[in-house]
C-alpha cells in the first residue's frame, strides 16, 4: 500500500512529573507573563486546585462546572472572566472542567494551561463541546487548545477505582475510534496503537494497587496519546453514538464510553481487518476483541447502559440523531437496523461477539 497522507501536529507543550504540578504551573504561569489567572474547578475539585495554584496568585476563583458544558454555565464563566480582566485560564480538574475553560477560551481567546485529573484527554485536543436544548454540539477551534498541559499522577489518586477504569476506557475509546476516524492516518495509528499498550498496561496496575502511580502515570501517559490520536484522526463512529447518549440522554461520559467501546469493536472490525490487526496488536493478542473484552473482564468494567439510566424506548431517538453523525467513512455502514442492534445489545449488556456475525 502506498504511503500517502496529510497530518497535522498540534502544538502543546506538556510537563508531565508526579508531584511536580505546583512548580510546574508557578513557571509556565511565569513563562507566560499572565497577571490575573483565573482557575477553574469544580467544588469538588477546589482543594486539589488549592494545592496546584499555592505557587501562582489567583485572580478569581470559579467553581460552577456542569458535565458536557451547558450553555448558561459557559456563558455565566465568560462573563465572569471578562469583568475580572483575566489574561490566563487555569483548569484543575476532569474533561467537564476542562470543558469550561475551553468554552471560555472560545469566545475569549485567552490562552489555557489544563491540569487534568482524570483519563478524558479532553486537555490534548482542540475540540469544545456545548450544550444547549438537550443537544450536544462540539466543533474545532484551535484556540481552545491549551498551550500547555500539566500532568501530575498524584493528582489522579483520589479517583476513585470505578471512576479510574471507566474514565481509562475513554481513553481507549479515544485510541480505538481513531483506527477508522474521519482523518486516519499512519501517525495518528501509531500514536492510538501506544495509548492502548500504555492503557492495557496502566489501568491493571490501578485496580490492584490504588494508591500508587505507576498504573497511574501509565494510564495519563495512554490518555494523553489517545487524546493526540482522536484529536488528529477525528470522531470516529463510537464518538457519535457516545455524544448523543451523553447529551440528549444525558449519560455520565466516561461510563459510557466504556460500555460502548467493545459494541462499536465489534460492529467495525469484521470490515476494518488491517485497523483490527493493529489494536490486537497493541493489546499482544490475536484478536481485537479478545484483547479489549479481556482487559474490561479484568478491570471489571462497566457492562450495560442500563445501569446508567438508559432504557430501551430511547433506542430509536438515539438512532434518529446517531445515524446521519456517523462518518461516511466508516468501514461497515451504519443503518438504522444495525444501530438499533448495537445499542439494544449495549443497553442489556449482551455480549459484543453477537455483532460479528452477519
Ligand atoms: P468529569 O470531569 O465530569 O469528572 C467526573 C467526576 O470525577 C466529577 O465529579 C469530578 O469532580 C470528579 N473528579 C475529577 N477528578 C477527580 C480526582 N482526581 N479524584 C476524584 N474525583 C475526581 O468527567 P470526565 O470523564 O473527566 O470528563 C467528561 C467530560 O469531558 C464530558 O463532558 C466530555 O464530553 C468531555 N471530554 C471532552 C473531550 C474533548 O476533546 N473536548 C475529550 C474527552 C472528554
Amino acid at each position: 500500500m502506498s504511503l500517502t497522507f496529510d497530518h497535522i501536529t498540534l502544538g502543546q507543550r506538556v510537563l508531565f512529573g508526579t508531584g511536580a504540578a505546583a512548580a510546574n504551573l508557578a513557571a509556565e504561569v511565569a513563562r507566560l507573563g499572565a497577571q490575573r489567572v483565573m482557575v477553574i474547578a469544580s467544588d469538588f475539585e477546589t482543594e486539589m486546585a488549592r494545592a496546584v495554584a499555592a505557587d501562582i496568585d489567583v485572580a478569581l476563583w470559579h467553581h460552577d462546572v456542569v458535565m458536557h458544558v451547558p450553555i448558561e454555565v459557559a456563558d455565566k464563566a465568560r462573563a465572569a472572566a471578562a469583568e475580572s480582566g483575566i489574561d490566563l485560564l487555569v483548569c484543575v480538574g476532569g474533561g467537564s472542567t476542562t470543558g469550561l475553560a475551553k468554552a471560555v477560551g472560545m469566545t475569549s481567546r485567552l490562552p489555557i494551561i489544563a491540569v487534568p485529573t482524570t483519563y478524558a484527554g479532553s486537555e490534548a485536543t482542540n475540540v469544545w463541546g456545548l450544550t444547549e436544548a438537550s443537544r450536544k454540539t462540539t466543533g474545532v477551534d484551535d484556540a481552545v487548545l491549551p498551550v500547555t498541559v500539566i500532568y501530575d499522577a498524584a493528582l489522579t489518586l483520589s479517583l476513585p477505582v470505578e471512576m479510574s477504569v471507566a474514565s481509562g476506557l475513554n481513553g481507549m475509546a479515544h485510541c480505538i475510534d481513531s483506527m477508522w476516524g474521519p482523518r486516519v492516518d499512519p501517525i495518528n495509528q501509531a500514536l492510538g496503537a501506544e495509548g492502548i499498550r500504555a492503557l492495557s498496561q496502566g489501568l491493571p496496575l490501578i485496580t490492584a494497587d490504588p494508591s500508587g502511580t505507576d498504573g497511574r502515570e501509565q494510564a495519563l501517559y495512554g490518555a494523553y496519546l489517545s487524546a493526540v490520536a482522536f484529536a488528529s484522526a477525528g470522531s470516529g463512529i463510537h464518538h457519535k453514538i457516545c455524544h448523543v447518549l451523553g447529551g440528549t440522554f444525558n449519560l455520565p461520559h466516561a461510563q459510557t464510553h466504556a460500555t460502548v467501546l467493545p459494541y462499536v469493536l465489534a460492529f467495525n472490525a469484521p470490515a476494518a481487518p488491517e485497523a483490527a490487526a493493529r489494536i490486537a496488536a497493541a493489546f499482544g493478542t490475536a484478536d481485537a476483541l479478545t484483547g479489549l473484552q479481556d482487559l474490561r473482564k479484568r478491570l471489571d468494567a462497566p457492562k450495560a447502559l442500563a445501569d446508567y439510566g438508559f432504557t430501551a424506548d430511547g433506542i430509536a431517538k438515539a438512532v434518529e440523531i446517531i445515524l446521519p453523525a456517523v462518518p461516511a467513512s466508516n468501514p461497515y455502514p451504519a443503518t438504522t437496523q444495525n444501530l438499533t442492534r448495537l445499542l439494544q445489545a449495549a443497553l442489556t449488556g449482551e455480549d459484543p461477539a453477537v455483532l460479528l456475525s452477519r
